[in-house]
């Protein structure tokens, strides 16, 4: 790796100010490169990206560990303001220059495919209006951080407050659920605000590059050159077809379980037999320890790398008040290193989510190798095969005797409501990319809370006519205020969907040769971006697809499993 800076510790890293990085920069620009240098240009300009990657994201890091931290804030800001904008132009020219030059290296046909689509796309003026955009997605997040609640005398989080609905007493996760969505109703008049202020700005940065609507924008951001938002409706199509009549079923087996004429938004996650919710740690130790024996029964690679980062702080894993909302995994691409953000209460779905995120971790781990930034660069809708692929391969050693944290009985359970849930996803997934697709069709109406409410609400009854609403329908319609994505990282989330099915697959092919489904997952992960979208996928054993008849081979498996778990 070139050196650009003596001694780069993450400390002195954080510190850097533009005036450190230009001339860096400008050396790259300058220079004039042919094909014996184009390798060496190519190494500098990717250390001195990872640099300020690097400066980035251990910025957002710290004012998610603790929003209300001055300091931290007062760095993003001061990156977002003196740094980003500099730096995007900076990146802009060298991309231009390699692409003017004609000149390439070996294993970069997709990034510069990439690159183009990127360069096609960017248009200085739209800089400002980026940064307005990420201004309000911290409003956002802050909106979501304060919220809590008084419940048994305590203050909760709303996130603190999602364990009740595992809760099997009826009455107290109603009461729970009750005071959790009113708490966010409160927030209702906010976020509609920050909606339409969205909405506006993504108007203009779609019209200054000359595009019809956000959506053009988007697909081409985010680089989805492997399928259109026609097959995105064939797959809520097959979704509505193959997957809605198994859920529907599942929900009956649930009702009479449960003991109930209907199911409420509020008894659809808690398990329906009739024994305690799963506890599966009382710690972040005992987490992650049940997890590091997991991952060494999966493949010892994937322990010792999430060991190596508990060592290096690299985990942060517990809910605390004023922590920013969710999880996410993200890298410090110049120390070489993944980092994990939690907000773990004790559920089974923090076991989910830290092994989730793990597989984001190891994609990163295996990524490093290869030279050039560009082709680390992995396509959303595989980098999430990654992550739930370690979920389902994860799931047959949730049990005690493989160092888990469950007893075989609650394995079973655990597995079979891993199942349960993932199915019980697709449809939801069908809802929030519908919602929005029909939000960006329809700027004018989109931009309009009330509109949304009643599309949301009609998704609603497509999509989860299981759910009964009655008497909580302003809960009902306002489901898009709860699902970040929608506000934070437009039409990212349709990956999950399409991963999902990556991932099921992946997990069905491991229940035949295990091996050689973890061995074929593992070499696609260390592919990074260097290939398509259905080269990936074929190289991790499966179709990259939209169809109701793949999806009808793994939700047939799935629910067979299910049946078999009983
Ligand atoms: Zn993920």
């Amino acid at each position: 790796m070139p050196k650009l800076f003596e001694d780069l510790t993450p400390d002195a890293l954080i510190d850097l100010k533009w005036k450190d990085l230009a001339s860096h920069y400008a050396d790259l620009e300058r220079e004039a490169i042919d094909e014996k240098t184009i390798e060496d240009w190519m190494a500098r300009w990717t250390t001195l990206t990872e640099i300020q990657e690097e400066l980035y994201n251990r910025a957002y890091v710290a004012t998610s560990m603790n929003t209300m931290d001055k300091t931290a804030e007062n760095r993003f800001d001061e990156y977002m303001q003196e740094i980003y904008p500099s730096v995007k132009t900076a990146e802009q020219q060298l991309k231009k220059k390699l692409l003017d030059s004609g000149l390439s290296v070996e294993g970069f046909e997709i990034p510069l495919r990439n690159m183009r689509a990127e360069a096609a796309l960017f248009r200085e003026k739209n800089i400002p209006l980026r940064i307005e955009e990420e201004k309000l997605s911290n409003a956002f997040d802050k909106i979501i951080g304060a919220q809590s609640v008084q419940w048994e005398g305590e203050e909760k989080t709303v996130r603190q407050m999602e364990i009740l609905l595992r809760e099997k007493d009826a009455q107290t996760r109603l009461a729970g659920w009750e005071i959790m969505a009113q708490r966010q109703l409160d927030d209702r008049k906010a976020i509609n605000d920050l909606w339409s202020q969205f909405m506006d700005i993504r108007a203009r940065i779609a019209e200054n590059a000359g595009l019809a609507s956000f959506r053009d924008f988007r697909w081409l951001e985010l680089l989805r050159f492997d399928y259109t938002p026609e097959d995105c409706k064939s797959f809520h199509q097959a979704i509505e077809e193959v997957v809605v009549p198994v859920v529907n079923q599942l929900a009956e087996r649930r009702k009479k379980a449960l003991g109930r004429g209907t199911l409420r938004y509020c008894d659809i996650f808690v398990d329906p037999s009739d024994q305690e919710a799963l506890k599966p740690f009382s710690d972040v130790k005992e987490l992650k320890q049940g997890v590091d024996a997991i991952l060494n029964k999966v493949h010892p690679r994937f322990a010792a790398y999430f060991k190596q980062m508990d060592r290096e702080g690299l985990l942060d894993l517990e809910n605390r008040k004023n922590k920013a909302n969710g999880a996410y995994c993200t890298e410090y691409a110049y120390s070489k290193r993944p980092f994990i953000f939690a907000n773990a209460v004790g559920l089974h779905d923090d076991v989910q989510t830290v092994l989730h995120e793990g597989g984001h971790s190891f994609h990163s781990f295996e990524c490093f190798n290869l030279p050039y930034f560009q082709q680390r660069a992995v396509p959303i809708e595989f980098a999430e095969v990654a992550s739930m692929g370690m979920e389902f391969l994860s799931t047959r050693y949730l049990g005690r005797e493989n160092g888990g944290f469950y007893s075989e009985a609650d394995a079973a359970r655990a597995q079979a409501e891993h199942l349960e849930q993932s199915l019980m996803f697709w449809p939801y997934m069908a809802i929030v990319d519908a919602f929005q697709h029909w939000v960006y069709e329809n700027p004018n109406e989109g931009k309009n809370p009330d509109f949304c409410d009643a599309k949301w609400a009609e998704l609603e009854d497509r999509f989860r006519p299981y759910i009964d609403w009655t008497g909580y329908e302003d809960v009902k319609m306002t489901g898009w205020h709860r699902k970040d994505h929608i506000h934070q990282l437009p039409f990212y989330y349709i990956e999950y969907g399409l991963a999902q099915l990556g991932a099921a697959q992946i997990w069905k092919a491991a229940l035949g040769d295990e091996r050689k489904a973890v061995e074929s997952y593992r070499k696609a992960l260390s592919l990074g971006g260097t290939v398509t979208l259905p080269d990936l996928y074929e190289a991790a054993g499966v179709k990259f697809a939209f169809d109701a008849a793949t999806l009808r081979q793994a939700v047939a498996q799935m629910a067979q499993t299910i049946t078999a778990l009983d």
